[in-house]
This record gives structure tokens, sequence and C-alpha cells, in this order.
């Protein structure tokens, strides 16, 4: 990669992503500093030679600067985008950066919830039919750390948040997808346009012969599909839609756009469960659809894929009483759609770092939901929503919140972490929140002599 040889290139943002692109450019002879605001944080060892500025931001720092690559965390009124504008310099992010090195096609994946889980079954899919594929993104593997791990012949599968869509220039996938777009973000974005606007961004550079996949049954994914140049697949899991794929009774069907039906599995074939996953799956048979995987790469794939963890994850089973880590619902939406297909009662633990989410709509799920025990800062906005139609217990930790549910639950019924809200507040991320509730679980099952 010939473009950045010579060229003075700042990395903004110095944690997982920012490394991975440091190492990217470095590699490729650019002259690198980077710099975080975050005096504390720790270099890694093989990137000791790197020129650092930690501390306060200064708009000097990009004077000989001629682009600047972001972390997705910096948002766009942070002073080094106003610093990069008063001189013209470009400003793009990680995924961007490594977009410029990828040799294979890229299958971009977005939406507001589902999006690990469809990257995992689309990068399945395609193994299952003798594809060579690299999944990365979003979902924890930064693109620019395996961008050089396939080539021309290969494919890459990318999780792209919105974060990451707001710093994208050249990115052109040759098939995208929006899952589904609700409330998310709202401490972020100044209001739900700006939050979808960035979503949509994934149709910037779709060329007519390239691929879109997208949500039939959502309004706002219907409308992005309406602006979008690409041949066109839809996905619904309320109905036939022609051309596209859908579950029709038990059946996951996939339609040619000459009209043939073609039966991929039933539902019940599937090892996740859920309606949600449902429709993940129906989003990543579309996917793979422009690739010539056939039905039955597909089938095999979803018979086997078992799920991410922190999503429904069993994690343990005492007295009777199944206790799941739903700890990546961190939305209302996520946690509304995990809950909803549940016929035993359940006892939620909710609540964390509130990102503006409308928590009344828990209220759709106040036929299963029998109580909820409530954590974290957003604790007194649940238990206002849920007012008369679902009593609330407020915990101070996870142990606690796990304690009180547990004596609360009845045999049969189930305790779940589905928290509708960021980790932020008590924990690192929502992996460190799901690992508490796993170990508060394991504690509380062992002392009640039952475990194992
Ligand atoms: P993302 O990567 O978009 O956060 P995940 O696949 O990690 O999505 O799933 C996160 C949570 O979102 C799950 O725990 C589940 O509660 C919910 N979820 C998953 N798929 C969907 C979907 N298609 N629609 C709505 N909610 C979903």
């Amino acid at each position: 990669m010939e473009e950045y040889r010579g060229r003075h290139i700042l990395v903004f943002g110095l944690a997982r992503s920012g490394f991975a692109a440091a190492r990217l450019l470095l590699g490729a002879g650019a002259v690198v500093c980077g710099s975080d605001e975050d005096e504390n944080v720790e270099i890694p060892p093989d990137l000791t030679a790197l020129e650092t500025h930690l501390g306060h931001f200064r708009g000097e720092l990009v004077d000989d600067i001629e682009e600047i690559v972001v972390s997705p965390g910096i948002p766009d009124d942070h002073p080094v985008f106003a610093a990069a504008s008063a001189r013209s310099i470009a400003v793009i992010g990680e995924l961007e950066l490594a977009y410029r090195f990828a040799r294979a096609p890229v299958i971009a994946v977005t939406g507001t919830n589902g999006k690990s889980t469809t990257v995992e079954m689309i990068g399945e899919m395609l193994r299952e039919g003798g594809r060579d594929v690299v999944v990365a993104g979003n979902i924890g593997t930064p693109f620019s750390s395996v961008v050089g791990e396939t080539d021309e012949n290969g494919l890459f599968v990318i999780e792209v948040s919105s974060f990451q869509l707001e710093t994208i220039d050249r990115l052109h996938p040759a098939c995208a997808g929006i899952l589904n777009l609700t409330p998310d973000h709202l401490d972020r974005y100044r209001s739900l346009e700006d939050y979808y606007g960035a979503k949509e961004r994934m149709l910037d550079n779709l060329a007519p012969d390239d691929h879109f996949f997208y949500n039939a049954d959502d309004p706002l994914c219907v409308g992005a599909a309406e602006r979008a140049e690409a041949v066109m697949v839809p996905f619904s899991s309320s109905g036939r839609v022609p051309g596209g794929v859908y579950l029709d009774g038990e059946h996951l069907i996939r339609e040619s756009a000459g009209g043939t039906e073609e039966i991929v599995c039933d539902r019940g074939e599937m090892r996740v469960v859920g309606i949600h996953n449902v429709e993940n799956a129906l989003a990543a048979i579309a996917a793979v659809t422009p690739f010539g995987v056939t039905a039955d790469s597909c089938r095999r794939a979803l018979a086997a894929f078992g799920g991410l963890p922190h999503r429904m994850e069993l994690v343990a089973e005492s007295g009777g009483v199944s206790f799941y880590n739903d700890s990546k619902a961190t939305n209302v939406e996520a946690a509304v759609k995990s809950l909803k297909g549940l016929e035993s009662p359940v006892i939620l633990i909710a609540g964390g770092h509130d990102k503006g989410g409308d928590f009344s709509k828990l209220l759709e799920v106040s036929g299963v939901v029998r109580s909820i025990v409530t954590i974290g800062e957003a604790a007194g906005l649940i238990e206002k929503a849920a007012g008369e139609r679902i009593p609330c217990t407020r915990a101070g930790s996870m142990k606690e919140a796990v304690m009180t549910a547990a004596a609360a639950a009845e045999e049969g019924w189930l305790v779940v972490l589905s928290p509708a809200c960021a980790s932020f507040d008590m924990y690192d991320n929502f992996e460190h929140r799901g690992r508490v509730f796993r170990d508060s679980v394991s504690e509380i099952v062992k002392k009640s002599g039952d475990g194992e």
C-alpha cells in the first residue's frame, strides 16, 4: 500500500482500534503520531517506537499532519474535528483506513440490534460454502488488525456501528445491510434523525450492481432502501417478500428474482432461539445469497451456530430456576425483543447508564416479567416507567440484584439480566457486566447447595 508511505498521520484515540490503525500505518511506511487525552494510556510493547502525545488536546498537534484517524469514541463536536477542518485535514475512522488496504470484497452490516450475531452467522454460512472469510469490525476485532488475512479470493464480513459510519469516505461494500433502526445512543446524537442519518451513510458508495439487504418489516429500513442504488434483497419475519428471504410458518424461505421459492431450513433446526434470531438468520441468508452460498450450507451453519456470549446465554440452572445473561441488551428494544418470546415467568434485572431510552416500552413484556430488580443510574427511571404494572425492587450491586431475583423466582421461572442500558456507570463494558452477573449467579447457586 503506497498511498501512506512517508505521510504524516495522527491516530487520535489510543485504544484497541487506534493501536491497530497505528500498526497498519507504520507497516505502510507512514510517519505516525498517536494521541489520547488520557495520560495513563498504556502503549503496547510493540508500539513503544510510536511518537505519542498524551493529555489535553491542543490544535497545534495537527499543524504538520496530513490525515487524522479518529477513534469511534470521539464525538463530532470534539475540538480535534474543528482543528482539522480549520487546516483542511481529512479525518477518517479506523474502519475506513482498513478498507483502503483491503483486497477482498466487503459485506458490511449495520443496524441498532443484532449486528454481531448476524455477522457471525454470515461468516459461518460462507465458511460452510467453502469461502475464505474474515469477520471483523465493531464485533471486537479491529478491521485494521486482520485486513492482511485474506486476498482477492476471500471475503470480509464487517460489523459497522453508527459511530464508525460517521467517519467513512471511500468504504464501498459489495453487499451492505441494515437490520433494524430503533432509538439508541441519544446520549451521543442530538436527535434520532442524526443517529439514523449516520446509519444511512452505509448506502453512500453503493453502486447499481452491489447488493443491499434490509428489514422489510421496518419502515425506516424500507425508507433507506428507497434511497439506495443497488440490487435489493429484502427480508421479513412477517410474510412473503418477492425476491427476498422470509419466514413462512416454520419455514425460512428464500426466493429468487424469478420467483422460485426454496426452503432453507425450519425454525426448529436453528440452535439459537427467539424471533429476533430468526430475523438475524433471514438477514444472514439475504447477505450471502449474492455470493452463491447454497441453501444447504446456510442450513448447516444455522444448525451449528450456538449464539454469542452475553446474548441470552444460559449461565446456570438451580432449584428449577434458569439464569440468563443478556448483558448485551444495551437498549430498550433489545431487551424487549429478548423477553417477548419467552414462555416462562421472568424476574428481570435491568438498569445501568441510560442512553435516552423509552423505558415505558418495557410494559410490552409485562405479561412475562413478574418483577424487575433495578440497578445503576437508570433505576429510578425504570421504576417510574414500570409504575403500578410491574413491581420493582432496587439493588445496590449485581450480587444483591441476583440474590433478590433468585429469592423471588419460583420453580420453572427465569432470572434474566437484560439491562436495557449501557454498562459504563458500573462496569468497563457489557462483557464485564455479564461476567459479574455470571460470577454472582455461581456464588449464589453454590451457597444454595444446588450448583454445578
Ligand atoms: P449488536 O451487535 O447490534 O449489539 P447483538 O447480536 O450483539 O447485536 O445482540 C445484542 C442484543 O440485541 C441481544 O442480546 C438481543 O437482546 C438483541 N437482539 C439481537 N438481535 C436482534 C434483532 N434482530 N432485533 C432486536 N433485538 C435484537
